[in-house]
């Protein structure tokens, strides 16, 4: 997988998040942090996410078996 492969994969999680209301107020969450967990070796994608009307927090998880960890944290600075 290409780093512009990984960017792609990352913005189309931003997509759903940005699709998912807050589920206390309807507002709309703002990414915080995205980072890799790995979990029983395969990784996940997981992003904590505020909602930017009430506070509220939400952490979004992607299963994200193709992405190694060099690659995706390069991805991440680029988008960044
Ligand atoms: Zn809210």
């Amino acid at each position: 997988m290409t780093i512009k492969d990984i960017m792609k994969y990352i913005e189309s999680e931003y997509y759903v998040i940005n699709d998912t209301p807050c589920e206390i107020c309807g507002g709309g969450y703002i990414a915080e942090s995205l980072k890799i967990d790995i979990v029983d070796d395969v990784p996940y994608d997981v992003c904590d996410c505020i909602c930017s009307s009430c506070g509220y927090e939400k952490t979004f998880e992607f299963c994200a078996p193709f992405i190694d960890e060099d690659g995706f944290n390069k991805a991440k600075n680029m988008l960044n």
